[in-house]
Formats: C-alpha cells, structure tokens, sequence
C-alpha cells in the first residue's frame, strides 16, 4: 500500500443502498494500492462472535467494524482488501494492529468497494455478485469445495 489519503472518510465515501441492501461507494477515484481508511469499530475476541459480523485481526482478535466500513459488501472479485502496517506497532488500547481497507485495483468514483468475505462453509450463502469468477456461494475459496 501506498501514502495514506489524508481526505476525510465522508469526502471520499457513501454509503447508500443498492440491490445488495447497503454498500459502501466511493465518492472520488481510488488509485490501485491506495489506503480508503483505518476500520474503526470494536475489537473483541469471544471466538462466539458470527463471523458474518466480524473481521478477523489475528492473535484470535475480532473486530465488530463501524460505519462506514460495516456496510462493506462481498465480491468473489472484490476491489479492497483489508490489511495492517507491517512496521505499525498494535494499539496500545486493544493490543493488536489497526485495521485498514485499502483498494487492489484502480477504483472510480461511484463504484461500489467490495471484499471478499472468505466465510467458512457453514456460514455460506448463495452469491450474487456478478463477477465472472463468482464461487456461487460467499464462502472462502478453501472451503468452496465443502458447499452443495
Ligand atoms: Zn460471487
């Protein structure tokens, strides 16, 4: 990734609905390896937690995110990713690295961002996504197997 992108959040994201429910669209162009912003939200971890729900941050670290980023959808072929700082100590406040969305390919103005979900097979449901590489499930590319 690249510089941090020091524009507010609300300058460069919308949330609004779409046939999805809601998602999260970008209200200016993302260049390929640039950071959208830092997932604020609650870090947790009851292993309990659905995954639907939560992102995972490692040493067994959940966090449960905030809008705007709670409003992520899935795509089998997303644009975003989620990621932390190599050289970023964690947050004294929860132990654990911030979590960042940041764009893998070039993203215009007014287009819906997108992560994969990488759910386990128990959580699968149908998807709808649309990308010509859709698993047909929003399960993880490991797992995809484990679904009928
Ligand atoms: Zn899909």
């Amino acid at each position: 990734m690249s510089k941090k992108n020091p524009r507010k959040l609300q300058d460069k994201l919308k949330v609004k609905s779409s046939e999805h429910g809601y998602g999260l669209f970008a209200k200016t162009d993302f260049a390929k390896d640039s950071v959208i912003g830092r997932i604020k939200g609650k870090v947790v971890s009851d292993e309990k937690h659905d995954p639907r729900y939560v992102m995972e941050m490692g040493n067994d670290k959940l966090l449960v995110p905030k809008a705007p980023f709670r409003y992520l959808n899935h795509s089998c072929r997303p644009n975003c990713e989620l990621f932390d700082w190599e050289d970023e100590p964690p947050n004294p406040k929860t132990g654990v690295k911030d979590l960042y969305l940041g764009a893998i390919r070039k993203i215009k103005s007014g287009a819906e961002l997108t992560i994969d979900y990488s759910w386990p097979a128990s959580f699968a449901i149908p998807c709808h996504c649309g990308s010509k590489k859709c698993r047909g499930f929003i399960v993880s590319e490991e797992e995809r197997h484990l679904v009928a």
